[in-house]
């Protein structure tokens, strides 16, 4: 069987079977326990663990059932809000669905929902290396403009850990509240398999960039401020690439395969850990990197 018939056969067991709390657990043992799709498993029995563990398991049966109240076959983005408190909880219930979900009715916006991994290279690369000649232009040497580039990536790492900590997991219930975080990342973890809405869109990418750029020309010089920008700029590049290939790339070398590890354990098992993405430096200065052991105690 593989996860997304096992996710679905789980939640349809849970809406029939409603209040069986031991009917369900069962069901639930036989049907993710029987996946077998062999990158998938790892964290199906995870999730499904932790699912069974818990102790207001019934409470969390009865979020998976509700999560369905919201009407996946109507655009998203309008509705989710309504969920109130109950967000944070129906958020991270994954959908394990390769099809991506409708997110606005009108066709425009939802194109703009929508970005395929290598647009992010694309559109960035070319504005980063921009950023270097105007640093150079105004009388950087190109030593000085490497340490610069390099120093810009080393503060994006500190970036990605403290906005995918503090702003992406940040607790909202109110309604705009909620849909403003199931557009930032509460989309992602609704919908782990999504291909096109893991990724940032740019001009998202491009709002979020405004205040790293204010802050680094204040505390920089002239001509330092457009490569320490840049480099932040190219870490975020290798920080999406990197995002993508750990859902979707199929890692075969030792160090590539803990990196995805650690991240499906975030979505998977403990969401309250493992918020770094390109390196897990940030989570075990803050002790927010997921010992084997903790991952397994507790959700
Ligand atoms: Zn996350
Ligand atoms: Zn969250
Ligand atoms: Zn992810």
């Amino acid at each position: 069987m593989d996860i997304v018939t096992a996710i679905q056969g789980l939640s349809n067991d849970v809406a029939t079977l409603g209040k069986d709390l031991a009917r369900v657990k069962e069901f639930a043992i036989i049907r993710l326990f029987s996946v077998n799709d062999s990158d998938l498993e790892h964290f199906a029995q995870g999730w499904s663990k932790s699912f069974l563990d818990a102790d207001d398991g019934l409470e969390r049966a009865e979020m998976v059932a509700k999560g369905f109240t919201v009407d996946l076959n109507k655009p998203l983005v309008f509705q989710v809000g309504h969920l109130g408190e109950a967000y944070e909880e129906w958020v991270h219930i994954p959908i394990v669905s390769k099809e991506g979900p409708r997110f606005f009715a009108s066709d425009i916006l939802e194109f703009f929902t929508k970005t395929k991994w290598w647009v992010v290279p694309l559109v960035w690369l070319p504005f980063i290396c921009w950023l270097v000649s105007v640093s150079l232009q105004r009388g950087l040497l190109p030593p000085h403009a490497a340490l610069a580039l390099a120093g810009g990536v080393l503060i994006w790492t500190l970036l990605e850990y403290t906005l995918h900590r503090f702003l992406f997991h940040m607790k909202t219930r109110s309604y705009w509240g909620n849909t403003l975080h199931y557009l930032l990342h509460g989309c992602h973890h609704k919908h782990p398999l999504d291909k096109l809405r893991l990724v940032f869109p740019p001009v998202a990418a491009a709002i979020l960039s405004i205040p790293v750029w204010t802050t680094f020309r204040l505390l920089s010089t002239p001509c330092v401020a457009p490569a320490l920008f840049g480099g932040a700029l190219l870490g975020y590049v290798m920080y999406d690439c990197t995002h993508y290939y750990l859902h979707h790339g199929k890692p075969s070398s030792g160090a590539t395969q803990n990196l995805k590890r650690y991240h499906l354990n975030h979505h998977f098992k403990v969401q309250s850990m493992g918020f770094g993405i390109t390196s897990p430096l940030w989570d075990k200065v803050f002790r927010t990197f997921p010992e084997p052991k903790a991952a397994e105690r507790s959700r």
